[in-house]
């Protein structure tokens, strides 16, 4: 009918504007590149991108408390309990399997074979962040002490900090983490290279290093809150329609600012390619290495993810991928999930109609705890500085790296370049020199778009699978309570 063929016109208007940004911003990028465009000149130029990134990282806080916790108060809890269990069984195994495949590419290709490239300056004795204190972190960070800290601390403890661990915090955190561009991380990596050479012993004290949203923590109280007002029946009834309203209202401020997405798309993609580094110097070891966690990537995200999808709810994946498009680009160009999130909500319930109540509960979880991407990087990165170190690994380290990589891609935040600092934690949990991270930061800008852009694939097809094994359950919620708040 005509409103449906409105609806597909419109649709398609949005994933051609993305598409034809990405092209136009590649054209734009290379044809800048030559001017040798001061680092200013390529702020300025970058700056509608930087407004995209704001943008959408605006509403994620909101999204994120408002769409749990109708979500789930939508929901009776048996329902949430067993649509939570699929979730958490769906991101483990998915994250799992996404490992043991970049441990097989890197065994395979051994990118990290023969001399070293290049020498790093050794930064004296190293103590090993444990890989215990992160997992307490972690669980830290589920239950902040204060709300509106959390919005925007996450906390980390160091308890011995190596010269090294130190500087990449500092200067990761000198780097907006939304914002990182390779010119604000290649002035931070020197800095890093000279911290190192100080070699400075200095404690931080066991404080939230500021690290973006909390989100772990939002994420646990929201459930928590949606559980409790779920059981509240009639009385909970008032906050229920608050957060639906808030929900509600956020979802159209994304409507708005997905017409100004394309524009921001277009001018983060071309500002990266203006700054880049010459890419063809790029070879030997690291240039192996790119391609191994690419090919990884590419198998997980185009091959297992998929399959997966069809094999449990025998639909076509390649719809529901078309229908993901704008959510996997915005994804390359902002090289974060979290601020993805909006679009991805977006394209789940707009083009690919998954029930509301499912994206509400799965999204926010999945963006913040389910990163397939990030953990196969992990796995390869570890394996390949420990090639490039002639060390053999053991069956018991490799299962050492692949249950902290697993760790470490939940621990890391959706935001650019987390799961380099999560690194550290692969790397000590089997004694690998921390500082060989230098290593991989040049090529890390690219990866890290394209690992968010599988992480956010991942948190999709979590949802759709959830959705249809979750159906019953739905179905009887609709006879029992109607959908009436979730149509609204
Ligand atoms: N940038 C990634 C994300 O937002 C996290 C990472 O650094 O791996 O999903």
């Amino acid at each position: 009918t005509k409103e449906s063929v409105k609806g597909f016109l419109r649709r398609n208007l949005f994933v051609l504007l993305t598409i034809a940004a990405v092209a136009l911003g590649v054209i734009l990028g290379f044809a800048l590149r030559p001017h040798n465009l001061t680092f200013r000149e390529i702020k300025y130029f970058s700056f509608p991108g930087e407004l995209l990134m704001r943008m959408l990282q605006m509403l994620v806080l909101p999204l994120i408390v408002s769409s749990l916790v109708t979500g789930i108060s939508s929901l009776d809890s048996k329902a949430s309990g067993k649509m939570g269990m699929r979730a958490v069984v769906y991101y483990m195994v998915t994250t799992l399997i996404a490992v043991f495949i970049g441990i097989v590419i890197v065994m395979v290709i051994k990118p990290g074979k023969g001399h070293r490239d290049s020498p790093v300056a050794s930064s004296g004795t190293i103590e090993p962040v444990q890989a215990a204190d992160a997992f307490l972190d972690l669980i830290r960070n589920m239950f902040p002490p204060n709300l509106v800290e959390a919005c925007f601390k996450q906390y980390k403890t160091i308890y011995k900090k190596t010269t090294y661990t130190k500087s990449v915090i500092v200067a990761l955190n000198l780097t907006d983490p939304i914002n990182t561009t390779e010119a604000a991380l290649e002035a931070n990596m020197s800095r890093v290279l000279q911290t190192i050479q100080e070699t400075v012993e200095e404690s931080i004290p066991a404080s939230g290093s500021s690290n973006g949203v909390n989100a772990l923590g939002l994420v646990v109280f929201s459930m928590c809150f949606g559980l409790v007002i779920g059981s509240m029946k009639q009385r909970g009834q008032a906050l229920r329609d608050f957060f639906d309203c808030l929900n509600e209202a956020i979802m159209r401020l994304v409507a708005i600012i997905i017409w100004y997405a394309p524009v921001g798309i277009l001018f983060l993609i071309a500002g990266k390619i203006v700054e880049m580094k010459n890419l063809a110097e790029v070879g030997g070891q690291l240039g192996m290495y790119t391609v191994s966690v690419i090919v990884g990537l590419l198998i997980h995200g185009l091959f297992v993810l998929p399959l997966l999808y069809f094999l449990v709810t025998r639909k076509n994946p390649c719809t529901f991928i078309a229908g993901l498009l704008q959510a996997l680009i915005t994804a390359l160009g902002t090289s974060s999930s979290s601020a993805t999130l909006p679009i991805t909500f977006r394209c789940l319930e707009e083009n690919n109609r998954v029930d509301k109540r499912v994206t509400r509960f799965v999204l926010p979880v999945g963006a913040t705890i389910n990163m397939d991407g990030t953990a196969l990087y992990e796995a390869v990165a570890a394996i390949f500085i420990a090639q490039v170190n002639d060390m053999e690994l053991n069956f018991g380290q490799i299962l050492t790296i692949s249950i902290t990589a697993t760790a470490a891609s939940i621990g890391a935040a959706g935001i650019p370049q987390a799961g380099l600092v999560t690194m550290v934690i692969v790397l000590t949990s089997v004694g690998l020199p921390t500082e060989d991270i230098t290593l991989i930061i040049a090529v890390d800008w690219f990866l890290d778009r394209l690992r968010t852009t599988t992480n956010v694939l991942g948190d999709s097809v979590g949802a759709g699978i959830v959705e249809h094994l979750s159906r019953h359950e739905l179905q009887s919620q609709d006879v029992e309570v109607g959908n009436s708040v979730i149509e609204a």
